[in-house]
């Protein structure tokens, strides 16, 4: 095992900012977890697991633990039926790699999730999703290395307690397991309506009506290059903030004053609106706040042009909750994680 020490963290993170790991090391296998876990604990060091470090944010004083990166490899077909196809997949395979694959072999349940940065392990975390899906949909199960037992344990769909953008991993097991593989259970049939409505109207628009994996990969990419940065030129997290979640009451109260802010009924007398909209209708669309740009497709993304600090990036962002609270009485809530 290969430990690296003062390894900067920015350029692990697609948001660009951040101190340094005291220590950093890729994980390749599975079985190299136990010992690693072991020896921090002799040494009272925290650990610290990364995939792709696109839902992540580090502060400017960085991590004085260990960060495990996770690498382990695999794609593999492990079941099939009349219907399906049960693929087992290292929790380091990039998740747009392992859409791709499944798209290649004709298998449906994950293309509109195409386009979707870092790595396959992470999509669980907080049950990733996009136009109409999300990895709880297929995930049949999860093996994950427990870090209370020292063992190897396989969590089920339901053990993972998923809801929107949530499960055990950021919720009451945070920290506990890091996920060494998934296993998706996908479908040979070819997707079919009803679509998310804004893939819809792309589908419409650009009048594709043949619906396979791949004619949907292609339009979510299409759909995704002209409202996301690409990681690559425009450092970002993606979508900074969850949609609000609010009770009715207050939904409806602000329906009387901006009768067309959008709105999902949730069924449980919650309803879901768009952060997007809410801080593009409190003025903040294209703004650039302490170096951090409003990014002007797309109000939810936070592009950091020129911030240089994780400091830069909290100020910023405590503007936007403030101005959005002050407008819709709405407390916005962070999206990716920080490392504490
Ligand atoms: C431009 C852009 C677009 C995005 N679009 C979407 C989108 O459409 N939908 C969506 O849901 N998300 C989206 N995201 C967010 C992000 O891509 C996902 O959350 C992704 O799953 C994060 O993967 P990662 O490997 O980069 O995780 P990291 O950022 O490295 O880690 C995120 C968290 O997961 C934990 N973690 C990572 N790997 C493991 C593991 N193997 N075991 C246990 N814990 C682990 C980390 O400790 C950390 O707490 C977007 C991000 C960007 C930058």
């Amino acid at each position: 095992m290969d430990i690296r020490t003062n390894i900067p963290l920015r350029a692990h993170t697609t948001m660009k900012l951040g101190g340094p790991a005291r220590f950093f090391v890729d994980i390749h296998q599975k079985d190299e977890l136990p010992g690693l876990f072991e020896r921090a604990a002799k040494q009272s060091l925290p650990v610290y697991i990364l995939g792709g470090g696109s839902n992540l944010i580090v502060k400017d004083e960085g991590f004085q633990g260990i960060i495990a990166h996770m690498k382990i490899p695999g794609f593999e077909i492990v079941a099939e039926d009349a219907g399906s196809k049960t693929i087992h997949i290292g929790a380091g395979e990039n998740w747009d790699d392992v859409v791709k694959r499944s798209v290649d072999l004709g298998l449906s349940g994950i293309e509109a999730m195409s386009g979707i940065p870092g790595s396959t392990g992470a999509t669980p975390v907080q049950n990733v999703g996009a136009y109409g899906q999300e990895i709880a949909d297929t995930l049949v199960s999860l093996e994950a290395f427990d870090t209370k037992t020292g063992g190897f344990v396989t969590l089920s769909r339901n053990d993972c307690n998923f809801s929107y953008r949530q499960s055990i991993f950021r919720g009451d097991a945070s920290g506990r397991y890091v996920i060494t593989s998934t296993t998706l259970r996908l479908s040979k049939n070819q997707p079919a309506p009803p679509f998310y409505a804004s893939l819809q109207a792309y589908l419409d628009e650009h009048t594709i009506s043949l619906y396979t994996v791949e004619t949907i990969r292609e339009a979510v990419l299409a759909i995704r290059a002209e409202k996301l940065p690409s990681v690559n030129d425009k450092p970002s997290a993606g979508s900074f903030f969850k949609n609000a979640l609010v009770e009715e009451w207050l939904y409806n109260d602000l329906l009387k004053q901006h009768p067309d802010m959008p709105g999902f009924a949730m069924g449980n007398g919650t309803w879901k609106i768009p952060s997007g909209w809410l801080i593009e209708h409190a003025g903040l669309k294209g703004k650039l706040l302490h170096g951090i740009r409003v990014y002007d497709k797309n109000a939810l993304v936070l592009v950091n042009e020129s911030a240089s600090t994780y400091q830069d990036l909290a100020n910023a962002r405590d503007e936007i909750t403030r101005t959005v609270q002050t407008a819709f009485r709405i407390q916005l809530e962070q999206e990716p994680l920080e490392l504490a």
